[in-house]
């Protein structure tokens, strides 16, 4: 179907003004105009139910938020060159919300920041170079992290010494056994490290395996490959990008459902509910050799404007409730979508934590098929019925719902009610 005029002629300045490399979401791709809570309006005035944005953790252009980086912004902004509250602040704050093990912080403005300087870190603690991941991981840009993200595929290769471990898909393994084979895929790693002279630096995970396809399950199943990692010299960083900051209702981290504390913690997105926020809470004894050797200077990060978002999103975050509300809604909304489960044959699994929820989609229940073309279409059937979300995992047929934490009830009902008309129609 023909795309509209002006849809089309933004497309082609797009691809004009900035080259090959950027993808939109969708067929017909969205124009948002204006965001509050959880929705995105476009020009048209049409609303679109955002399930989708975690960035956005607070809700779109959050009253208080809006007004603390405006308030910052008109008085001073500078570096963490100079002394300044803000940092201090926001560090002791942020750092309250874990376990007291984690008693440094440092700033930058991007997630992938946050794991090069984790990984550098872990370097310079453990003498060590090796860095495993899962399968179908997602870390981050810069070149270091690159290659240690193998879902940018084939155009990236994996670092030398970055080996992929199977990723826990309690769609396929058995709760009973899951830590015990996470487990094992991290000791074959350590192994085939060893085979090629390398020792192992750190387990470096996202703690909800989102990019390979949302794996929450059970709590506890990290705690087997945290230690193997530890026995072989290496350090744990929890990547709580997607995870962190309440998203998967019963903590502020995702780390925290496997009751194991990292030894370097990396944050983003959410941090600053838009505002270009990121960094890392880390062991002292662990940054110990890295503050020896190196110097840390990040122009951006730790600034009084980003630290006074972070300040306003941890305040939103607190008086709203809203890691309860992740964990009551959250709740309600897989067990609705599990209702769908009977009525359409394409839905596995229904799993997740909060609001983090997956709903895979198979075309053969018994063999576990995964569904990807169907998949596409209820993603791009969904956008034109005002609602949205994505698809994650290497076969990209899980639905990725990850709404911001004021998604309520009336959302969650929305949300089912399309989805179950969508997959009638389909
Ligand atoms: N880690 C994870 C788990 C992520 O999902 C992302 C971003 N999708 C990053 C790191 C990188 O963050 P950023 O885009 O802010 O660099």
């Amino acid at each position: 179907s023909a795309l509209p005029a002006d849809t089309q002629a933004l497309m082609e300045r797009r691809a004009r003004v900035l080259g090959p490399a950027y993808r939109l979401f969708y067929e017909t791709p969205l124009h948002p105009v204006r965001g509050d809570g959880v929705w995105l309006h476009d020009g048209d005035g049409k609303r679109y139910l955002d399930a989708y944005n975690n960035v956005a953790s607070v809700g779109h252009c959050h009253p208080h938020v809006v007004e603390a980086i405006a308030r910052q912004a008109s008085i001073l902004n500078t570096h963490t060159r100079y002394l300044h509250e803000g940092v201090l602040d926001y560090a002791e704050r942020l750092l309250a919300t874990m376990p007291q093990e984690l008693a440094h912080a440092m700033f930058t403005c991007t997630g992938s920041e946050a794991n090069d300087l984790a990984m550098r870190i872990a370097r310079a603690h453990t003498k060590a170079e090796g860095l495993i991941v899962t399968r179908f991981a997602y870390h981050g840009v810069t070149a270091s992290i690159a290659e240690a993200s193998p879902s940018l595929g084939k155009f990236v290769q994996l670092g030398a010494s970055v080996r992929t471990v199977p990723a826990p898909d309690s769609y396929r393994i058995a709760p009973s056994d899951m830590g015990r084979a996470f487990a094992a895929g991290v000791r074959e790693a350590i192994a085939d490290l060893k085979a090629h002279g390398m020792r192992p630096a750190a387990l470096l995970v996202d703690t909800s395996f989102s990019s390979d396809g949302i794996f929450t399950d059970p709590p506890g199943f990290l705690q087997d490959a945290v230690e193997a990692v530890r026995e072989a010299g290496g350090v744990f960083i929890a990547d709580e990008v997607q995870a962190g900051l309440g998203r998967t209702g019963d903590a502020m981290w995702g780390f925290q459902r496997h009751g194991v504390v990292p030894d370097i913690v990396t944050m983003g997105k959410p941090l600053g509910a838009g505002h270009p926020l990121a960094g890392i809470a880390i062991r002292p004894e662990v940054l110990a050799a890295f503050g020896r050797e190196c110097r840390y200077f990040n122009t951006f990060g730790g600034n009084p404007v980003s630290m006074a978002a972070g300040m306003a999103v941890l305040d939103v975050v607190e008086r709203e409730g809203l890691v309860a509300n992740a964990q009551r809604v959250g709740a309600y909304l897989r067990g609705r979508l599990t209702q769908l489960v009977d009525r359409h044959a394409l839905i596995g699994d229904v799993r997740g934590a909060g609001f983090f929820v997956g709903v895979e989609m198979v075309s053969d229940r018994p063999a576990r098929t995964p569904a990807t073309a169907e998949t596409a279409r209820i993603v791009n059937a969904m956008r034109e019925r005002g609602v949205l979300f994505s698809a994650t995992g290497e076969q990209a047929n899980i639905l990725k719902i990850r709404p911001p934490l004021v998604f309520d009830q009336t959302h969650a009902d929305l949300l089912v009610e399309t989805l179950d008309s969508v997959l009638a129609a389909l």
